[in-house]
């Protein structure tokens, strides 16, 4: 089946540019990449950049790969992008929440907006969040330093986080 058309989309809730809609599929490609990194051996996280619509990079957190603790997914897109030229405006699309070594990065570079699918209490049961190290370094997120966004997705936490790697390898 195909999705349902959205013929009822609130005017209010929309960006001039971009639709709701737009920013949820962008945020199912991040959580797809995610989870296809977990799948892979890696930890669940991806991250978009994407401006005016086009993608400018991708990337999944690459720790598992040679153990540098910063490769966080967000921080790896940054440097794939860093060939494109600045990046303010740059809406960023997360699997989960940024943690506060990625926030600052963003937040430096002039990101417009970041959606996400998974908070921190999303991701705790499983350990996956950065609850502590916000705690840590007194950060409330009160006020937001940029637009941090929760959007629904497909996935739940637990297809995202729970699962074990190398398994549910069905779709
Ligand atoms: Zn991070």
């Amino acid at each position: 089946m195909s999705q349902p058309l959205v013929a009822s989309t609130p005017l209010s809730s929309l960006t001039p540019s971009t639709s709701l809609q737009t920013h949820q599929q962008w945020l199912e490609q991040a959580v797809q990449l995610a989870r296809e990194n977990h799948q892979q051996g890696g930890r669940p996280f991806a991250a978009l950049l994407v401006r005016d619509g086009q993608l400018v990079a991708s990337a999944v957190n690459g720790i598992h790969l040679d153990g540098d603790p910063t490769r966080h997914a967000e921080l790896e897109a940054l440097r794939k992008a860093s060939q494109c030229g600045p990046l303010a405006g740059v809406i960023v699309y997360a699997s989960g929440h940024p943690c506060p070594m990625c926030l600052g990065a963003l937040v430096m570079n002039g990101i417009a907006a970041v959606y996400y699918a998974f908070d921190n209490a999303d991701a705790a049961p499983f350990g996956f969040d950065s609850t502590a190290a916000y705690q840590t370094l007194g950060l409330t997120l009160a006020p937001q330093p940029l637009p941090l966004v929760k959007l629904a997705v497909t996935l739940t936490a637990a297809d995202l986080y729970g699962s074990e790697p190398q398994s549910h390898d069905h779709e």
